[in-house]
Formats: structure tokens, C-alpha cells, sequence
């Protein structure tokens, strides 16, 4: 797994602790191939509409070095996802205040009530608000992930075609999120400590998602088959031995069936180590510049990366679910007669339970992004170590990952801190550029 996936599964811990976040990212159920694309660079797409993105990249293709009008068209893609970053969150939090404030959430815990079954009562509580929530959500979503795809001409759906996915996404929503929920609430009813026993139940998901996942779904997906090219296995192998990870076999996988997007990773699991290269990277890239991008991978690997990541994201959970417990009580007797429900044990609360991991995670996105941030440039400067290649071929390694993943080589540094988990590109080229590897 890639490392990076680590990052981007920062993004599925929160929904994951979240429980559903927003019907935009809980729907990028797709979130879970599309976390595997975003490895080595920042990408637009990222968390956002990634498969529709994804269809794009790979029926465009893409040219290097990359035309003025195209690099043009990018930037100012680019720059309306991070707007919307500020306006999904805000939307986000409206939809639930209103479901709470016209006391609908309640409204559907008593509809939700025919059902005789504790656990029938959440799942009907569960479906029934999920729906509610993508309705009021859909203007929203409408023009984000239809109108504006298809302004930029990055959509290759009809809108039957496109509602179709978006409602199955939905339903597999609807399945994914109902035994968290419901364990939430039989924790909440039962534990004096549920926050930490709910945490200790997260970790063997996450470690699935993250680490086990991986390697068992993506195979159901794509080819994996022994590197074609036996030189460059060669080198790969050569680095790998370099870095201390003895052992390995190196695959290349047919991801250009998907989308063009390059990635590559390195992981070992039950004993194996493989390292992985996209064909999409073999095709585009030259041996030195792999090289770079292998070292880097192997520099995540190496100094445990994704383990460090996924401990940050635990203490997260921990905390946030600890502090929604200790605050969320005032609120609840303060609007109980608009919420019509008094106690956090009542299922109707789940909106407001929403709104505080949110907001949580909102504000937590500077830290977990930042030491995500922090761990990519001990990678880079790894991959510069390991790999000895010149700067100029690391430098257009990431130019190529700038074209091909669509973004934006220098965001506002606003955006950088707050929602980038790779360092702006522009800054990544201006390290290589002028790196001196140690022992050189
Ligand atoms: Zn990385």
C-alpha cells in the first residue's frame, strides 16, 4: 500500500469516523479505488469526484511537456476544487443543522420506529436519513460533479449514466455505514468509555482498509504480472537492495485501464514485499526519473510511513469522538425542544454527532496534512539519496506528475497548509533542483 494511500486514507478515516460524512465524500465510494491513485502528487481530483476525473485523464491522454492553454485549463480547475473545499464543508454542516433544527431527525426516529428490532431501527433510521441528506445535498452535488466535469470537459457521461453511479453509490452507502452507526449507538447506551471503545474497534477496520484491502481487492481489479522489462527490474531491484528491503518482486499492473494517472508503491504484507509500478509510469517516464520515483516510494516503506500515519489518525479518532462526548451534552439540552430529542443515546442525534466530527476534522486537517507533508520530503530527499540521480530528472519526474494528475504546481500557501498532504509541486522541483545527496 502505498504510503500515500495512507494520506488519502486519512480521507476514509474520517468518513469511516464520521460515519458519512457528506454525501460528497461518502459517496466517493469510489473513494476507495480512487485513494489508490493519488500517490505521488497532489491531485485535483482528490476527494472529490476522482472517477469521473480518472475516466478524463485517460480518454485526453496527455502530452509533455504540457501545452500552455492545457497547463492554463488546469490551474484554474484546480483552483475552483479548493474553493469548493470551503463551500462542500459549509453545505455540509447547513444540511445537517437543518435536518436537526426542523426536527426531522426526529421525525424519522419515530418512522423508523415500526420496525420492532433495535437493529432494524437503525438501519431504517440509517437508510431513511441518508436519503434526506443526498436530496438536500443534490443541487450541490449536481453542479460540482456534473455541471462543472462537464464544463471542463473532463466528463465522458450522460446524466442517466452519471445519476446511475451516483446512486449506487448511495446504496453502497447506505450498506457500508449502518453496523458503525449502530455500534456507535449500543456503545454509547452502554459504555461509560464508549469514545475509546469505539476507537479500539476502528483500528482492525482501518488496518484493513489501509493495509489488507490493498492487496486482496485491487487484484480483482487489474493484472499484476512480473516487470516486463528486465533491465529496469534490474535497477528497481538494485535500489531495493540498496534501501534494505531485501527479497522483493517487482510487478507492474495494468492501471491505464482505469485512467492515466501514475503510481507506484512499495509494501509488504504476510511475509511478501512487492513493489508495484503503474504501466501508465513505465510508458511516460525514463528509467532515471522511475528510479527517483521508486526511491521515493521505497523511503516510505523504508521509515514506516504508512504505521505513523495510521497512529496519528487513531489518536484523532480517539480525541474527537473523547471531546464530541465531553461537549456535545449543552447543546443538546439547549435546543432539545426544536431537536426533539434530549439525550446523545438517541439515534436522531447522529446529525449532530456529524457536525462535531466535521467540524473536528476540518480542523484537524493542518496537523494530519502537515506531518503527512512532512513525512513526502523525507521521502524525497530518500529518493534523492538512494537513487543518485541528477536533480533534473527528479525535477521532471514531478513536471510529468503535475500534467498527468492534474494539479496545481503552486497553490495559495493557505490551501498548501490546510489541505495538501504533498508539498506544492513547484516547492518539491525547487528541493531536487538544488539537493546535494548526502555522500556525494
Ligand atoms: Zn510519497
Amino acid at each position: 500500500m502505498s504510503h500515500i494511500r495512507v494520506f488519502k486514507w486519512f480521507a476514509l478515516t474520517l468518513i469511516l469516523a464520521a460515519f458519512l460524512c457528506q454525501s460528497g465524500i461518502a459517496q466517493s465510494d469510489s473513494g476507495l479505488a480512487a485513494d489508490a491513485d493519488t500517490v505521488l502528487s497532489e491531485s485535483s481530483a482528490e476527494m472529490t469526484e476522482t472517477s469521473s476525473m480518472t475516466d478524463t485523464v485517460s480518454s485526453a491522454g496527455y502530452e509533455y511537456p504540457i501545452s500552455a492553454e492545457r497547463k492554463a485549463k488546469l490551474i484554474s480547475y484546480s483552483r475552483f476544487v479548493n474553493i469548493w473545499r470551503f463551500v462542500g464543508f459549509f453545505v455540509t454542516l447547513g444540511v445537517m443543522a437543518l435536518i436537526l433544527f426542523t426536527g426531522l431527525s426526529a421525525k424519522l426516529r419515530d418512522w423508523a420506529g415500526v420496525a420492532k428490532k433495535k437493529f432494524l431501527i437503525v438501519w431504517l433510521f440509517v437508510i431513511m436519513f441518508v436519503i434526506v441528506d443526498y436530496l438536500l445535498n443534490f443541487p450541490f452535488h449536481f453542479y460540482r460533479s456534473f455541471v462543472v466535469e462537464n464544463q471542463y470537459g473532463f466528463l465522458n457521461q450522460s446524466f442517466g449514466e452519471w445519476l446511475g453511479e451516483d446512486l449506487l453509490g448511495l446504496l453502497v452507502t447506505m450498506v457500508a455505514i449502518v453496523i458503525p452507526v449502530w455500534f456507535l449507538y449500543w456503545l454509547i447506551n452502554k459504555a461509560r468509555l464508549w469514545w475509546l471503545w469505539m476507537t479500539v474497534i476502528m483500528i482492525p477496520i482501518m488496518v484493513f482498509f489501509i493495509v489488507i484491502a490493498p492487496v486482496l481487492i485491487d487484484p480483482l481489479f487489474n493484472k499484476y504480472e512480473p516487470l516486463q522489462d528486465k533491465q529496469l527490474e534490474a535497477e528497481i531491484l538494485q535500489l531495493a537492495s540498496a534501501a534494505g528491503i531485501e527479497g522483493s518482486d517487482v510487478f507492474q499492473v495494468n492501471a491505464s485501464k482505469q485512467s492515466a494517472k501514475v503510481n507506484a508503491y512499495v509494501t509488504g504484507l504476510f511475509g511478501t514485499k512487492r513493489i508495484v509500478l503503474y504501466d501508465t509510469m513505465i510508458d511516460n517516464f525514463e528509467t532515471d526519473e522511475m528510479k527517483f520515483v521508486m526511491g521515493h516510494e521505497m523511503g516510505h516503506y523504508v521509515m514506516h510511513h504508512i504505521w505513523k500515519g495510521l497512529g496519528l489518525a487513531v489518536l484523532f479518532i480517539a480525541f474527537a469522538l473523547w471531546l464530541t462526548g465531553r461537549t456535545i451534552n449543552p447543546i443538546i439540552i439547549r435546543f432539545k425542544s426544536r431537536f426533539k430529542f434530549d439525550r446523545l443515546g438517541d439515534i436522531a442525534s447522529l446529525p449532530l454527532v456529524l457536525i462535531f466530527l466535521t467540524v473536528l476534522g476540518f480542523l484537524f486537517n493542518p496537523v494530519s496534512n502537515g506531518y503527512s507533508r512532512h513525512m513526502e520530503r523525507q521521502s524525497d530527499k530518500y529518493g534523492m539519496d538512494i537513487s543518485k540521480v541528477s536533480g533534473e530528472s527528479a525535477a521532471i519526474a514531478f513536471d510529468k506528475l503535475s500534467v498527468i494528475n492534474l494539479s496545481d504546481p503552486d497553490p495559495h500557501p493557505l490551501i498548501e497548509f490546510w489541505f495538501y498532504t504533498h508539498p506544492a509541486l513547484s516547492k518539491r522541483i525547487n528541493f531536487v533542483l538544488t539537493y546535494k545527496p548526502e555522500g556525494s
